[in-house]
């Protein structure tokens, strides 16, 4: 985790042996300063937060494009009281609740699904996931499909485009199709929403396998989403 409550402020470590806890679990948190990596908390004993994977500059960079209190917060499910942090969480509290995810590395359908589901029971709920070529072809593939000339089409007055994945394997693009919550694809400075099933709905006739429909946004227009404020998501 990038932030923790330390003499009461919530923010990152700023040097090696800094220690805390973590309010969430009562667990001991040390200061992690990597030399080639950003800044972050450790549990001593185990993340509370089975979900918690490594995270770098893109977490980080995405996280400060919100408010601090709103940055990594613990939420509990009331009856069978699981705990994850969502990465980020605006209007807590409100009708409008809405968490958004950040993902950089892969995750499996079933992963999806379980995420989706706890944080789709009080929430609305965005994922943000980073195409990149890290460790496969993925970032490659996208570009090579991105397409926004041959097909366009209008729904409901937002200009989407249909493309081609254009990778061996159509499975990234299928799983994220597939997916519940609304879907963000940021690939270096370019973020686009991924039509899923509501928005492939309206279409005159239905996707093939390896088709999706693409709409390009400002970073200011995403930020906007993630607050409700834009329409859709
Ligand atoms: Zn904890």
């Amino acid at each position: 985790m990038l932030y923790a409550w330390i003499n009461e402020q919530k923010r990152a470590p700023s040097r090696k042996g800094e220690r805390t806890t973590c309010l969430d679990c009562g667990g001991l948190l040390t200061s992690v300063m990597p030399v080639e990596n950003v800044p972050h908390w450790r549990h001593r004993a185990g993340d509370c937060d089975s979900w918690s994977e490594p995270e770098g500059p893109w977490h980080l960079s995405w996280k400060e494009k919100f408010e601090v209190n709103c940055r990594e917060i613990a939420l509990r499910d009331g009856s069978s009281g699981e705990l994850h942090r969502a990465d980020v969480l605006v209007n807590g509290g409100e009708p409008d609740a809405t968490v958004l995810e950040l993902q950089h590395s892969a995750i499996s359908e079933a992963e999806r699904d379980a995420r989706e589901a706890f944080y789709k029971q009080d929430h609305r709920m965005l994922w943000l996931v980073h195409i990149h070529s890290e460790n496969s072809f993925l970032g490659h593939s996208f570009g090579l499909s991105l397409d926004f000339k041959s097909r366009p089409v209008d729904i409901d007055g937002r200009k989407f485009a249909i493309m081609t994945w254009m990778g061996s394997s159509k499975q990234f693009i299928e799983k994220w199709k597939r997916a519940s919550a609304h879907v963000f694809f940021n690939a270096g400075p370019f973020i686009f929403y991924l039509a899923g099933p509501k928005v492939l709905a309206r279409l005159e006739r239905p996707l093939s396998r390896g088709e999706f429909a693409l709409c390009q946004l400002s970073h200011d227009d995403f930020v906007r989403a993630v607050h409700g404020r834009d329409n859709p998501p």
